[in-house]
């Protein structure tokens, strides 16, 4: 018996993944950076990335790239940096994305400290609202950044759909390639890296109307889920199911599916509502709030319904199930972006690594 409540990640299914979004992206001489932020960054399942053909490692967070820092491939930090952690940026990470030149000019004087070159990225807001300067102020902060020492503009870039929504297409992505052609006429130099986004960007890859400048993509979901992010995919050839969630059964009764009493507010606060199905089958697993929302985890066995879960618990109802559960069995599920992020930041779910091969 293996440890519950765990997650499988099973690092072939990575790798053909990676594998898949390499060799589509090469076709349009695009280069990956392998976003390991959904899984902490676990070195194991990085390296698995990078045997896939990935050009970078980026994460968000300089803990997780510290955890990288063995493996031999550039990466790159993807939130923009703090000025209270310039040390361990320019320290730990060979590229980061930026937006702020004061920002900027502390990872200069670090990188000369260090007698590093830092490379950055400067990401162009195209109207997601989340990080990235305006369109019009690209000129005047290039200037200044390349006034500066040990600091490189390695590139530019640009991040979608993550708060607005706001999906990729051939207008704006063809705005970046311009900003591209504009800085190399203004300065005279050119730019190594023009990065067109994250797994949202695929479907335009798709239909063959990524503009040529761009060169990079960042990709996490489409890599570890098999979907892109426009509109929720699976994508053809890949894995949606290389990790998976493992939880024990600890109670297995018939009860009633209303509770019995008078009903005041469940463990969070809220006030529950029940449908009356009669009496059914239901099983609780070890597992919880804490660990993940129930919302979402998929059920691998499509009879089985997840119906409550409070901090350490959850409730699912087997009625329907054909296999006969009993307590100590296994109940696996497979696992939605925001249940992978929380399974993989828990330090109450095990983390095995499996291999189908
Ligand atoms: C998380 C992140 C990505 C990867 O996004 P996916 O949708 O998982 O591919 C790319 N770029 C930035 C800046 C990010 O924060």
């Amino acid at each position: 018996m293996f440890i519950c409540p765990r997650i499988e990640i099973d690092i072939n299914k990575v790798k053909h993944n990676t594998k898949v979004l390499v060799d589509l992206c090469k076709k349009h001489h695009i280069d990956i950076a392998g976003v390991t932020k959904v899984f902490c960054a676990i070195p194991k399942v990085a390296n698995t990335m990078v045997e896939g053909g990935v050009k970078y490692l980026a994460d968000s967070r300089i803990e997780n790239l510290v955890k990288l820092a063995e493996l031999n491939i550039p990466k790159l930090l993807l939130r923009l940096p703090m000025i209270s952690q310039v040390h361990e940026v320019v320290k730990y990470a060979d590229i980061s994305l930026n937006s702020e030149l004061s920002t900027i000019e502390e990872l200069s004087k670090e990188a000369i400290k260090l007698n590093k070159v830092h490379e950055i990225i400067l990401m162009v807001d195209l109207g997601d609202l989340r990080e990235g300067v305006w369109v019009d102020d690209v000129n005047s902060i290039v200037k200044e950044i390349l006034k500066l020492k040990g600091i490189k503009l390695k590139g530019i870039g640009t991040n979608l759909t993550c708060y607005g929504g706001v999906l990729p297409n051939k207008e704006n992505l063809g705005q970046l390639a311009g900003i591209a052609d504009e800085i190399k006429n203004e300065f005279n130099i050119e730019l190594d890296i023009i990065s067109g986004g994250n797994s949202s960007s695929l479907y335009i890859i798709e239909k063959n109307e990524i503009p040529d400048k761009i060169n990079n993509l960042r990709l996490g979901e489409s890599i570890v889920l098999g979907r892109e992010t426009a509109y929720g995919n699976s994508i053809e050839n890949t894995y949606q199911d290389a990790f998976k969630l493992a939880a024990e059964i600890i109670e297995l009764k018939v009860k009633p599916s209303i509770p019995i009493g008078e009903i005041g507010m469940d463990a969070f606060g809220n006030k529950p509502t029940f449908e009356d199905k009669g009496n059914r089958k239901r099983a609780i697993l070890a597992v919880g709030r804490q660990d993940v929302n129930p919302d979402n985890l998929i059920p691998i066995n499509e009879k089985i319904e997840i119906i409550g879960a409070s901090s350490d618990h959850l409730i699912i109802d087997v009625t329907d199930s054909e296999k006969e559960y009993k307590v100590g069995d296994e109940i696996k599920f497979n696992l939605e972006y925001g249940a992978l992020l929380q399974l993989t930041t828990s330090e109450y779910i095990h983390k095995q690594i499996i291999n189908s091969n």
